[in-house]
């Protein structure tokens, strides 16, 4: 067993990194207090072709793994940028991953290269207001018309960066739930189009990474071509757990990210601080917590690479990414939290950041399954234990 990054992963991890440095604190917290998308981030990584990273070749992608789309992400979110800059590109990541695995030739020469090259934004439509962590109960309709497309109607909610996206990857059901042998048959995935005509996005005011926008989606009469359909019909519930596993793996790979931010940030201020003429850094009570949060975090980044490898190597991943997404997300919330503590009053104040990881930190808790759900989907899956919800 190799727990060292290959050359090309320490490559990437090193360009990253490199990259995010040109985007400070000053920035993020510009685009925290305005709410503006930080587009100069977005248009920087797709230059330099972060965004096709999972994505084929032979469309202008770097045909890497999870993996390597991991370890990007914790560079990302340990920098100045956080989870506003981690969300910024994560859609493009994870979301069009099903176009990936079954789109058609002609699909993925249509939809990938824009993509990777930064010109078109996607969305990810899933979640609905009656439809949250049961995605099977999702009422959005896709009906068939009499030359074989669709008219879809329905209503997202949480659609991320809803305002700038062209796409959206939408989950629709396309038979009735009555008529179908298993509640997870019947859904369909189509990649289309975002137009405004027939669909209403609504900004939602939220607790933190104001500058990706998260949304309330009205869809209207919506005409979808046949020829966005990804697959067969009726089997987009299937097609969506090759977004959702590699995408709690990068959720939980980038609050890791944002704890060790928050905890390299607290740490350097415990060795500078005095109070009582010495650095706070010498107590013990602050030392401590901190050294905790450094263990778990490590430990949760152990089990998201775990998660990643087992998804590129086709092997059950579900159990293990759904862990990585729990543990990413509680640690990197305890560091953050912790790290607003280490400094005082200042942890209050904006200049330091820390507060700004702290409320972003809460959606690698809640989203993209929250922590409860998680806990059943272990129990039943690792431990063999009757499914509870
Ligand atoms: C900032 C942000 C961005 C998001 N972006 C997107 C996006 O781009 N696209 C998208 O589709 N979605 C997105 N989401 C939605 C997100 O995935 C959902 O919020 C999440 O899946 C939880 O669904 P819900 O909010 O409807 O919670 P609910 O399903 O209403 O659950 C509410 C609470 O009840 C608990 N609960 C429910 N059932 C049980 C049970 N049986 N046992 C124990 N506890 C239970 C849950 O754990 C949770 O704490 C985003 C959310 C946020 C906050």
């Amino acid at each position: 067993m190799d727990f060292t990054l290959t050359e090309e992963q320490e490559a990437i991890r090193e360009n990253v990194a490199r990259l995010c440095s040109g985007f400070d604190d000053q920035f993020w917290l510009e685009t925290d207090r305005t709410g503006n998308f930080p587009f100069e981030f977005h248009s920087a990584m797709a230059a330099d072709g972060w965004l096709g990273i999972t994505m084929p070749e032979e469309y202008g992608g770097a045909g890497l793994g999870v993996t390597e789309a991991a370890i990007m992400m914790h560079e990302v979110a340990k920098s100045s940028g956080g989870m506003s800059a981690a969300s910024a590109i994560h859609i493009n990541i994870f979301g069009p991953h099903p176009i990936v695995v079954f789109g058609n030739d002609e699909q993925k020469n249509r939809w990938l290269p824009p993509l990777i090259k930064g010109e078109v934004k996607t969305c990810f439509g899933v979640t609905e207001p009656n439809a949250g962590l049961n995605t099977t109960a999702l009422e959005t309709r896709a009906e068939k018309t009499a030359n074989g497309d669709y008219l879809v109607n329905g209503r997202k909610i949480w659609t991320t960066t809803g305002q700038e996206a062209d796409k959206i990857m939408l989950l629709a059901r396309t038979t009735p739930k009555e008529k179908c042998k298993k509640v997870t048959d019947g859904l369909s995935l189509f990649y289309t189009d975002l137009n405004r005509d027939f669909v209403d996005v609504r900004i939602i005011d939220k607790m933190g990474r104001k500058a990706v926008d998260s949304n309330e989606v009205f869809i209207d009469n919506l005409p979808v071509p046949k020829e966005d359909l990804i697959g067969e019909e009726g089997k987009g519930f299937h097609y969506i757990l090759h977004s959702l596993n590699p995408e709690r793996v990068l959720v939980g790979m980038e609050g890791i990210g944002l704890g060790m931010n928050a905890l390299q940030r607290a740490a350097k201020y415990a060795r500078e601080r005095e109070v009582f003429g010495r650095p706070i850094g010498k107590n013990q009570a602050i030392q401590h917590p901190l050294a905790e949060n450094w263990m778990e975090l490590e430990a949760a980044y152990l089990m998201a690479m775990k998660a990643a490898a087992n998804y590129d190597a086709g092997l059950e991943s579900g159990v293990y990414a759904n862990a990585a997404k729990w543990l990413g997300g509680e640690a990197g919330f305890k560091a953050c939290t912790q790290a607003v503590m280490t400094h005082g009053g200042m942890g209050y104040a904006k200049e330091f950041v820390v507060e700004r990881l702290m409320r972003e930190v809460m959606i690698c808790r809640i989203a993209p399954v929250s922590p409860q759900l998680v806990l059943c989907y272990v129990a039943e899956k690792a431990l063999g234990m009757p499914k509870s919800y």
